[in-house]
């Protein structure tokens, strides 16, 4: 199963990613955790890359794609992955399908987990004061917000265009929303196979 999972910040695409590798036996892609563990480690990527994830900002295509390329041909991802946090505007979208094309491994789904702003809002106050990621203070997520709706957003709109996009609602317990996601998964399948 290749498997990418769209929605804002706060709307539970890492949580519900953790749960699914589990069940789908895949690993999860976090390009978000691949940048903090870069620039923890504080190696040339991380270096470049920390002011503009802690301002809320995207980080450059080329690295995330370079990023991306390197982490697609491991050899865990042979039976698929489940990607979160990537593509993340219409360009990367893109560079994404071009990627998994020369390597012969096009998507299975795309999943975006539906979350209203208010609720966002709330679910980062919380996991800003459990974790405290500069990104997630209260005025950044309103910049992080507003590079959703303008740049990210209309990626949802690409794989909608193609037949490819499953909304889910992404407000609830987390094993309904994960429920919710897996329905959507199989009933993806079931298309897929007539
Ligand atoms: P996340 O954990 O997915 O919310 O990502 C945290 C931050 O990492 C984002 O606000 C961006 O600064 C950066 N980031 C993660 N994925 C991407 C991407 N695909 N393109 C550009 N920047 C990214």
């Amino acid at each position: 199963m290749r498997l990418v999972l769209l929605g804002p910040p706060g709307s539970g695409k890492g949580t519900q990613a953790a749960r699914l590798k589990v069940e789908l036996g895949v690993p999860h892609i976090s390009t978000g955790d691949m940048l903090r563990a870069a620039v923890a480690a504080g190696t040339p990527t991380g270096l470049k890359a920390k002011a503009v994830m802690d301002a809320g900002k995207l980080v450059s295509d080329d690295i995330l794609l370079a990023m991306l390329e390197e982490r697609l041909s491991q050899d865990d991802v042979k039976n698929g992955f489940i990607l979160d946090g990537y593509p993340r505007n219409v360009a990367q979208a893109e560079a994404l399908g071009h990627l998994l094309a020369k390597i012969g491994q096009p998507l299975d789904a795309v999943v975006k987990l539906d979350v209203p702003d208010e609720v966002i809002i709330g679910r980062v106050e919380i996991r800003f004061k459990a974790e405290h990621r500069k990104d997630d203070d209260p005025v950044v997520v309103r910049d992080r917000l507003k590079v959703y709706a303008e740049q990210t957003a209309p990626v949802a709109d690409f794989f909608a265009k193609r037949g490819q996009l499953q909304v889910v609602d992404g407000v609830g317990e987390l094993d309904e929303v994960t429920a919710r996601v897996k329905r959507a998964l199989a009933q993806e399948s079931a298309a897929a196979n007539g």
